[in-house]
């Protein structure tokens, strides 16, 4: 993988691009995707945005949303312009299997690929050119400074400037996780300067769900929380009838696992999901219990040290049995647990 800059003098060109993200993409992976968008447009590039899968509604608000191809409902649109691509920026995932059924059309497009990422372990020989830093709060801070890096930072619009505002804010869980360094700060600093207005963002992000999630989250929470204190862990389980009962949609359980970690004395919290085709497990920890190592050892998973995911085809009741004894395999470091 060469390093990304030397990119930089070939941005003048007008190219065919095409910008991908995970599956099920957040708010860094939907931000720094548009962020990257809104910037590269303004060079005269044919970009075209491809997600996976389908995203959460709160996300619709993005600037360039309305462009953004879902895979799996637009599958030949998006296999053209995967073929047609000169370049194809892969944003916010280091495996190209966490693009789900865009995993081969990746593989064997002619066009270079180009790795923006913050995670562990990313495949490096799939990408000619990339920066991976799992030191970044975000991949939307990366796309802010390839942006400066580029030299370019006057095209930093209103448009870029949200995007990119959305993606570090919420992978940053609002400035408060310990990558949130003070140059994060300046990055806001800047984007402020350049117009950001940052209260619409917020609010089309946190205060905008429907009731039926907050029904949801309240039978969650009485009925589906576990808590295991010799552990210092919380688990939810939460069975594919409730999904149902509920009308829950994409996106409607994302932070459900902060709410246990936020129990005094938690310092794992896990949330496995029912969704049908497969068991999703998020975990989140704080201090020194590495669950990215954990969800890459017990649910064929992984992520950041303090936050990561996994998946598994067993039931429900097969994977929650998996993580009580992967819980009390870790019994050393999870219970002697210092504030
Ligand atoms: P979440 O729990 O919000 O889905 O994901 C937390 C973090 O773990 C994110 O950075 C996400 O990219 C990563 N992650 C989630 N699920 C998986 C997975 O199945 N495999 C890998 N490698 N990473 C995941
Ligand atoms: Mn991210």
């Amino acid at each position: 993988m060469l390093i990304i800059n030397q990119i930089f003098p070939l941005l003048s060109q007008p190219r065919k691009v095409v910008i991908t993200t995970h599956q099920k993409p957040d708010g860094d992976a939907m931000g720094s995707s548009l962020g990257l968008y809104n910037f590269l447009i303004q060079f005269g590039h044919t970009v075209t945005v491809i997600s996976p899968t389908n995203w959460a509604s709160f996300l619709n608000w993005m600037p360039g949303i309305k462009n953004v191809l879902d895979y799996e409902r637009q599958t030949e649109e998006a296999d053209k312009a995967i073929a047609a691509a000169e370049w194809i920026f892969c944003l916010d995932f280091n495996t190209l299997s966490r693009t789900k059924r865009m995993e081969e059309k990746l593989c064997n497009a002619t066009g270079q690929r180009i790795l923006i990422d913050h995670h562990q372990e990313p495949q490096v020989d799939k990408f000619t050119y990339g920066e991976s830093d799992t030191t970044k709060s975000s991949t939307c801070e990366m796309v802010y400074d390839f942006i400066i890096g580029s030299g370019e930072d006057d095209k930093i619009n209103e448009p870029v400037a949200e995007c990119l505002y959305a993606g570090v804010m919420t992978d940053t869980g609002s400035f408060r996780f310990p990558l949130t360094s003070a140059k994060v700060h300046r990055m806001v600093s800047h984007l402020k300067e350049k117009g950001l207005n940052h209260g619409p963002v917020h609010e089309a992000l946190y205060d905008n769900f429907l009731e039926n999630r907050f029904r949801f989250l309240g039978n969650v929470l009485l009925n589906r929380m576990e808590l295991f204190y010799e552990y210092n862990t919380a688990l939810i389980a939460i069975p594919q009838a409730d999904l149902i009962k509920y009308n829950i949609k994409t996106g409607d359980t994302e932070g459900l696992v902060n709410y246990p970690l936020s129990i005094q004395g938690i310092k794992l919290a896990a949330i496995i999901i029912d969704r049908g085709e497969e068991r999703k497990s998020s975990f989140r920890s704080k201090g020194g219990f590495d669950v990215n190592t954990f969800a890459r050892k017990y649910f064929n998973g992984g992520g950041h040290f303090n936050a990561a995911g996994g998946q598994n085809k067993e039931s429900l009741d097969e994977v929650t049995a998996m993580f009580i004894k992967a819980m009390k395999e870790n019994k050393d470091q999870l219970s002697n647990y210092q504030f």
